[in-house]
């Protein structure tokens, strides 16, 4: 039974969005909580979005072997921590990873009975009003995710389930629907 659900796609595409809202409706699901070197944007939460880590300290637990995947994205490192994934695999719960691309590859290797969903945008344009939308990123930062975005999207056929977010209550429908299916 497919126990580990990756959340692929391009920033500001609706990923964590969508996460919480599948996870309103399928509350056995529990999300692994990255590692990253990037600074904290206002109000996320040290242990709860992210583990916030020094370059120092994510470059130690690398050398250590404490990640199954982690990537550069943007200049910041990110990545997903044995510990994060192991136990809760070994208790049965079913686990979801947000990751970038380049990690969901490797999680493929890693973890071939994943199941893994690219979440793609209507469009470029509509990503760049969304990813400005949010508010997170100074326009710089949304320039150097949208050059990323290009390369993410050519990368769209790789993966099984291809879920497009234009309207969000149709794209989450979509996105249970794959991950009922697989914990059924
Ligand atoms: P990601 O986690 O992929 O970076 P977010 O979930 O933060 O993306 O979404 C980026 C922005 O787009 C947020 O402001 C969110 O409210 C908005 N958004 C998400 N889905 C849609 C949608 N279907 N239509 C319009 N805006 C959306
Ligand atoms: P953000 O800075 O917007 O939180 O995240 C930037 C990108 O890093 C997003 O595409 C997000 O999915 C990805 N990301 C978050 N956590 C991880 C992780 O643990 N591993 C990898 N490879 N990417 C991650």
């Amino acid at each position: 039974m497919a126990r580990v659900f990756v959340i692929t796609g391009p920033s500001g595409v609706g990923k964590g969005t969508l996460i919480r809202g599948l996870m309103a409706r399928l509350p056995e699901l529990e999300l692994s909580v990255s590692a990253t070197t990037r600074a904290p944007r206002a109000g996320e939460r040290d242990g709860v979005d992210y583990h916030f880590l020094t370059r120092e300290e994510f470059d130690r637990r690398v050398a250590q072997g404490e990640f199954v995947e982690h990537a550069d994205y943007a200049g910041r490192s990110y990545g997903t921590l044995r510990s994060e994934l192991e136990d809760r695999v070994r208790a049965g719960a079913p686990v979801v990873l947000e990751i970038e691309v380049q990690g969901a590859r490797q999680v493929r290797e890693a973890l071939p009975e994943a199941v893994q969903v690219f979440i793609a945008p209507p469009s470029l344009e509509a990503l760049r009003t969304r990813l400005t939308a949010r508010g997170t990123d100074d326009s710089e930062e949304v320039e150097r995710r949208l050059q990323v975005a290009e390369e993410e999207l050519a990368a769209q056929p790789e993966f099984g389930h291809v879920v497009v977010n234009d309207r969000l209550e149709d794209a989450l429908e979509q996105l249970t629907a794959i991950v009922s299916q697989e914990l059924a």
